[in-house]
């Protein structure tokens, strides 16, 4: 067995190279580059690389690591629950106690902020799993309602809601789509609520009214009888963190009611408490009848995501008699889900949503309005509880971009990971998501590395 310290990273490199194809990646760059940056440890708020520098991890991984990195809580609870039962199905009319734990833990917090409809939980291994349950069950549903007209999904431009084919496709990422003959049939994308991109200088409430009105236009021109769902995550993480104006939300929801239509929230970077709420549409105040979870549910330490489907639908498939033929090998695993409840434990006992919610997000907010919204590249500096976007522009007072589609931001990203800050570049922007345990003196190290980077960036940004 490799020792978990001593790694030869440049031997790792050269095989990452001659044969790991890693997520969503360039294999030129990779090859470019002489490999990944090799991640070895991490703890709190800090990951450190074979190389021996360490970085401020302003991602949370990848939106997901909200108790931080480190807890030998939730590594003991994975080694009791392998060493009791590592893995059985739920296929043969079997379960393991922890996902029916889970499954109730997790009603009875959906119950507090959503009022006792969402209370059965389907469990998958990712957000893409959650979604692709998500479009399966839903067709289902309405078929066995007699209503099996009702196939089409409503979604937004630049959203993101998996890489598999139904959730890359749910997804709205045009360059996803070229790849794979995407989108399958039956799914319709929308103007997205993006008020520094789409609505520049627009009355906010006016741009809400907008970007609703263009569901419901698409609702009426394909005919309300077709329409099975609309999907959203609450505030766009992979977009760009997008943050919906007030109200973009209550109309959206009335339309949806209007038509009869099932509203999705895609919670998957949302959920447990990256805004200062357990959930994203308790922050917007509306009522899904189905919510898809993942990352912030065991915080990364395994992957595990859950779907959240209202009483209704579950008495249809009741009613029905019918199987739900759908279900994964790993569909409630014992391991993931019981490192689930452990994370869950975390995050209510250090109240780490409270504190984002009242401490740490608006320490953000502030420290983004004081810093980053007055430096002369920035065009708009915007977060919401613990999740937040830089937008770069060419010219101050306006959204107009530097030239080179989208360079600005890796440009940036380069020199904030330079200054041991590890952010994500979204087209022009830097995005963030750090871990829910940051302090107040990270908060002032992420803000101003990037301010700092920003300046590093000048130059080359004034010659694209
Ligand atoms: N939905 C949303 C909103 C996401 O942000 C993501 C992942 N970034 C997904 C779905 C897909 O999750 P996964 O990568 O776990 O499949």
């Amino acid at each position: 067995m490799s020792s978990l310290r001593n790694h030869d990273i440049p031997a790792l490199r050269q095989l990452d190279v001659a044969h790991h194809l890693p997520a969503q990646s360039s294999y030129a760059l990779q090859q470019e580059l002489g490999g990944s940056r090799i991640i070895t440890h991490a703890k709190g708020c800090t990951v450190t690389d074979g190389e021996g520098h360490s970085l401020l991890d302003g991602m949370a991984g990848l939106w997901c690591v909200n108790v931080g990195y480190g807890r030998d809580e939730l590594a003991e609870v994975a080694y009791r629950q392998m060493l009791e039962l590592p893995y059985y199905n739920t296929f043969f009319r079997t379960a393991t106690p922890p996902p029916v734990e889970l499954a109730a833990r997790l009603a009875g917090l959906l119950a507090k902020a959503h009022g006792g409809e969402l209370q059965h939980i389907f469990f998958n291994s990712s957000g893409s799993e959650s979604n692709d349950t998500v479009f399966r069950l839903v067709r289902t549903y309405w078929m066995l309602k007699g209503q099996g007209d009702r196939s089409v999904f409503i979604s937004r431009h630049n959203a993101y809601h998996g890489s598999t084919v139904a959730s890359a496709s749910l997804g709205g990422m045009d360059f996803m789509h070229v790849q794979g003959g995407l989108p399958i049939p039956g799914i319709e994308h929308v103007m997205q609520p993006y008020p520094f991109g789409e609505g520049f200088g627009e009355d906010p409430e006016a741009f809400a009214a907008r970007a609703a009105q263009a569901i419901e236009d698409r609702i009426l021109a394909i005919g309300p009888e077709k329409i099975a769902a609309f999907i959203g995550e609450p505030v766009q993480g992979a977009g760009g963190v997008i943050i919906p104006p007030p109200g973009y939300w209550q109309k959206v929801e009335a339309i949806c009611r209007k038509y009869g239509i099932l509203l999705v929230a895609d919670e998957v970077i949302c959920g447990f408490g990256r805004l200062g709420s357990w959930f994203g549409f308790q922050h917007f105040g509306f009522t899904p009848d189905i919510v898809s979870m993942a990352k912030g549910l065991s915080s990364g330490y395994l992957p595990i995501s859950a779907t959240a489907v209202s009483r209704e639908i579950v008495a249809t498939l009741r009613a029905s008699g019918e199987e739900f033929v759908h279900g994964y090998t790993y569909s409630g695993h014992p391991v993931c889900a019981a490192v689930a409840l452990a994370n869950l434990d975390i995050l209510e006992r250090e109240d780490l949503i409270g504190r984002t919610a009242r401490d740490t997000g608006p320490y953000l907010a502030a420290a983004m309005a004081e810093r980053l919204a007055p430096h002369p590249l920035v065009g708009e500096a915007r977060s919401l509880g613990l999740i937040g976007a830089v937008e770069i522009v060419a010219e101050k007072g306006t959204n107009r971009r530097h030239g080179g589609g989208g360079k600005a931001g890796p440009i940036v990203r380069d020199h904030c990971i330079a200054r041991g800050l590890m952010v994500r570049a979204i087209r022009d922007s830097i995005v963030m998501s750090p871990p829910l345990v940051i302090t107040h003196a990270q908060i002032d190290q992420l803000v101003d590395t990037i301010a700092a980077a920003l300046d590093d960036a000048g130059e080359a940004l004034s010659r694209l």
